[in-house]
């Protein structure tokens, strides 16, 4: 390691908590797929800051839309009315059959709002006292108390208990199973239509739209976590409309904005009566300068048509991957993912080979210690993955 590396790498030890293992690379520059180190090296970047940068690094639109607004208006809380909240609002309402949202500033942040939703909307318009969310082994739906409970996995809850109350768990897939735990207590079902921190684990289509029909059955309502697959990462603008159905409500974050904290639900309009005047509220929620940034990503997004980009190259690149498999059984035992949101998973113990590639120039994720999660942006050149794949072959063959 260099020394302007250790140099960064001793003032995290010395100045942060220690709540993150880092990668040993200290980034200080980034360009569309390309990321640069303190060392000037280059990478490929197959991570976009875990699907955050869905447009690439420093997209010259997003930057200029951050600079006007940066000289127009900042933040002024929720106690006004603000033009850029609405632009972005009816954007994303474009892209869905929901009719309401709410703003605020994480994926995480997103999950609570649409749990108090789902909950209040029970309580106050159904007039049942519903309050349980079942949730999927192997979800993730982020740290705060009722994530972290919706999530419901001791390790990332050991030392934090107690957790909120009203979450329980199904194994996906198993609709027997998601019906037998749904109770008169039971306000609704979350799920994320694609796995990603489970291990890149796309649901299939028949459950899906099996879960769909049990939450209209019991009269529950369907909670789709869009925070990573969204926003056209899968193919389709939302991942859930590979499958047809209707989410009541819809959580989203990581892409919107491009990389500055930003997030919502959506909701359809009868979900939305859950909410009314105080019930729930952020400081930053949907503040003029990200929604500004955010208003530009989605209008590019659309513009652009990078949600099938996204099918059409990474239907090349599975495909590309796939021959991979077949030609290297004994090491690559899946091919996995819709759209730009892959995994490999590798047959062997996956940390040299993912170091392997950190030292080719490849940055991406290794989840579970044996996938290689792919999340490029959804604009990256598709040379940029072929060589991923040529250079991945070249290390699995001299293991
Ligand atoms: C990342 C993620 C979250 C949490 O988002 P934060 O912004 O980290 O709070 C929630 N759900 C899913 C599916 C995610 O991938």
């Amino acid at each position: 390691m260099s020394q302007a590396f250790e140099a960064v790498k001793q003032q995290e030890a010395d100045l942060l908590c220690r709540s993150y293992s880092r990668y040993p690379l200290a980034i200080v520059r980034g360009k569309g797929a390309r990321l640069w180190d303190v060392d000037g090296r280059e990478y490929v970047d197959l991570l976009a800051g875990i699907a955050v940068a869905g447009l690439g690094h420093c997209h010259e639109e997003v930057c200029a839309a951050l600079e006007a607004q940066s000289r127009k208006l900042w933040h002024v809380s929720n106690l006004f009315y603000q033009q850029e909240q609405l632009d972005l609002a009816r954007l994303l309402l474009s892209t869905s059959h929901h009719g309401k949202a709410f703003f605020c500033n994480s994926g995480a942040e997103a999950n609570e709002a649409a749990i108090k939703l789902a909950r209040r909307y029970m309580r106050k318009i159904k007039g049942r006292d519903a309050c349980e969310i079942i949730t999927l082994n192997e979800c993730f739906h982020g740290r705060t108390f009722g994530a972290l409970a919706a999530t419901g996995r001791e390790s990332l809850s050991d030392g934090f208990t107690p957790l909120p109350e009203g979450f329980r768990q199904v194994p996906a897939e198993d609709l027997a199973a998601l019906e037998a735990a749904i109770s008169p207590l039971t306000a609704a079902v979350m799920l994320e239509a694609v796995q990603g921190e489970g291990g890149v684990k796309p649901l299939s289509i028949d459950y899906l739209r099996g879960v769909e029909a049990l939450c209209r059955q019991k009269d529950i309502l369907l909670i789709c976590d869009e925070v990573q697959a969204g926003l056209g990462r899968t193919g389709k603008f939302w991942a859930f409309q590979h499958a047809d159905i209707r989410p009541d409500i819809i959580s989203v974050a990581k892409a919107l904005a491009n990389g500055l904290p930003m997030g919502a639900i959506l909701a359809t309009d009868e979900a939305g009566r859950g909410f009314e005047a105080g019930s729930h509220a952020t400081t930053f929620g949907g503040g003029a300068l990200a929604s500004a940034v955010a208003a530009k990503c989605v209008e590019i997004l659309l513009r652009d048509r990078l949600p099938q980009r996204a099918a059409e190259v990474g239907a090349r690149f599975k495909d590309q991957a796939l021959a991979l498999q077949k030609r290297l059984p004994d090491a690559v035992s899946e091919v996995r993912g819709l759209g730009l949101m892959l995994g490999i998973e590798l047959a062997g113990d996956g940390k040299a080979v993912w170091e392997d590639l950190l030292r080719h120039g490849f940055i991406c994720n290794l989840s579970h210690g044996r996938t290689l999660r792919l999340l490029p942006p959804l604009t990256i050149e598709e040379a940029d993955l072929t060589a991923f794949l040529q250079v991945l072959e070249e290390i699995l063959r001299k293991q």
